[in-house]
């Protein structure tokens, strides 16, 4: 073999954001502050500014490879972090404001943070994490002089004065692209979380799988609306793809309610949207409460949606209602995130309405980069029928090989990490998720598919969530709960529910009983708390039949 005589150039995020700044430089930010008014800016300004915070951290000791925490929503304070943190060599640690706060202590000991970083909706929070024993030395608060409220915050600086006594002309370190950009706790049901440490070199070639036709195709035209947080897997990687592509991107702060996301995409005539389904059922509640006529006001062309599945009412209500097309998408945090994309192919041109619903229900084909099977529990690879379900293996160069500061890796001797999920994949390709393994309903030796339940329940249009969960049934083994959340003004009861599932799934599926409550238990990252709910119903038995 003899070498290539290509430039070994390293793949740095600080190459995107100059990029960005070079070539894209009056592209522009929009962000929702905390403090209130709509904050505009550009890629231009965002590089300057990250330089400048480069500059302070620097002045404040920060060293390369020290973590640097956040606890911020989606805004321009937070992305020139995104570059000035990792830019220099340090590790940004986007911590979860919704996890509980003892987790959050746990993971800002854990990752051994030195600086934290906060919106102002985070104040009370960050006192209590004051009285607690971490190893945080500086508190920055993301506002300037005139927002800061009076607190009991230690030594506490406001972002403005710190990054604003800077020059900016900070020049950006060359260093090996392996070395450590960011960090994310995985938000486990059971234990602790589990921290996901990127690499620069995975977090630039996720940015191109992200940009690419078939990834989600994000381009310097599109104007794109982040409501997946910058705290949970670095926003679907949108942050590095904007800079890297161009696109205009929208922020929108703390304010995730249906009316102010509508609002946004309106105004700032958005044309791509991110966000899992719970925040766009609730734009669609608005949409409906109050008798908007999107198709009309807006320009949404796209809306990705990832994080749970994407339930079949979804994406037909933005395609009848929005003109929009729903691109379902699956990923996790280990995998930074992306991993399947639901493109459409060329045999599907002709498909009607209803068939190419049929395939946005599916999670998608692999982008190149990652590489997965599907196996049985003995390791053996199923066929791609879109039937055989097996457990989900992954390998690549932007999945983790292991968790920080935890000795073992995490993939098996051919390299291969395994999901937790469980899934189908078909003969085009199309993989379909029909669980975690951990919530698969095992009925009579086969297996029923929980998110193809609740899925097949929220298209009836009197519910708001559902969730269904195994039951200890004598015969079976396990039987199928259904647990409904009505939309506000909406009744139902269990026979005409029942009734709706009935031929919309096979029979021997339908779940034994239907219980209807006000509200449903949800992750720190908006995903049913499946666990929480087997607790609840620990005791349930359905009725004899
Ligand atoms: P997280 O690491 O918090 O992003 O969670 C990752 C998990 O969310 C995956 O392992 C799946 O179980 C679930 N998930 C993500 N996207 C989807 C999707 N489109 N459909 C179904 N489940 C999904």
């Amino acid at each position: 073999m003899i070498k290539g005589l290509m430039q070994d150039r390293p793949l740095l995020v600080s190459t995107l954001i100059e990029h960005a700044a070079r070539w894209h430089a009056q592209a522009e930010i929009v962000s929702r502050t905390c403090e209130g008014p709509i904050h505009r800016c550009t890629w231009g300004d965002i590089d300057r500014r990250a330089r400048q915070a480069a500059e302070a951290l620097t002045a404040l000791g920060v060293r390369p490879g020290d973590r640097v925490a956040t606890l911020a929503w989606n805004g321009y304070r937070h992305l020139e972090l995104y570059y000035g943190v990792s830019g220099m060599g340090a590790v940004l640690h986007t911590v979860n404001p919704r996890l509980f706060p003892e987790q959050i202590e746990y993971i800002i000991n854990h990752a051994g943070d030195r600086i934290l970083f906060f919106d102002l909706s985070f104040v009370p929070l960050v006192e209590r994490l004051v009285r607690a024993k971490t190893p945080l030395e500086r508190y920055v608060l993301l506002t300037d002089r005139e927002h800061r409220p009076p607190c009991d915050i230690p030594g506490l600086i406001c972002h403005e004065d710190l990054i604003g006594a800077q020059p900016g002309d900070y020049r950006w370190p060359q260093f090996d692209e392996n070395t450590a950009s960011s960090l994310c706790y995985t938000s486990g049901t059971t234990g602790n979380p589990k921290g996901v440490l990127y690499s620069h070199r995975s977090s630039v070639l996720h940015s191109w799988a992200v940009c690419a036709a078939d990834g989600l195709a994000v381009s310097a035209h599109e104007t794109a609306l982040l409501v997946v947080p910058m705290f949970h897997v670095n926003a679907w990687g949108m942050p590095y793809a904007g800079a890297m592509s161009g696109a205009r991107l929208v922020l929108p702060g703390p304010a995730l309610d249906g009316r102010s996301l509508y609002e946004l995409m309106r105004d700032e005539r958005v044309t791509l949207a991110l966000g899992v389904p719970t925040v766009w059922l609730m734009l669609l509640q608005h949409v409906d409460g109050a008798g908007l006529r999107p198709a009309d006001e807006l320009c949404l062309t796209r809306v990705v949606i990832g994080g749970s599945s994407a339930p079949r009412a979804i994406s037909e209500r933005f395609a009848t209602t929005f003109g929009a097309f729903v691109v379902h998408a699956w990923g996790m945090t280990e995998m930074s995130p992306v991993g399947t994309v639901c493109n459409l192919l060329p045999k599907h041109a002709g498909c009607t309405a209803e068939e190419r619903l049929t395939i946005q229900e599916k999670q998608g084909r692999p982008v190149y980069g990652v590489d997965l099977k599907i196996v049985d529990d003995d390791g053996v690879s199923l066929a791609h029928d879109g039937k055989a379900a097996g457990h989900l293996l992954v390998r690549g160069p932007w999945i983790t090989g292991g968790y920080y500061r935890e000795e073992a890796g995490c993939v098996d001797e051919a390299g291969f990490f395994d999901t937790g999920d469980v899934a189908t994949i078909d003969s085009d390709g199309y993989l379909q998720i029909t669980d975690r393994a951990k919530d698969v309903i095992k009925s009579g030796g086969e297996w029923i598919s929980s998110i193809a339940l609740e899925n097949a329940a929220i298209g009836h249009p009197a519910v708001a969530e559902a969730a269904v969960i195994a039951v200890e049934h004598e015969k079976w083994q396990e039987r199928p709960l259904l647990i409904v959340v009505c939309r506000p003004g909406s009744t139902l009861d269990r026979e005409t529910m029942l009734a709706f599932l009935k031929g919309r799934v096979a029979d021997w599926w339908l779940p034994d009983d239907v219980v209807f409550v006000d509200e449903l238990p949800h992750t720190a990252t908006g995903k049913l708390h499946k666990l929480r709910l087997r607790q609840m119903f620990r005791d349930y038995r359905p009725p004899p039949g």
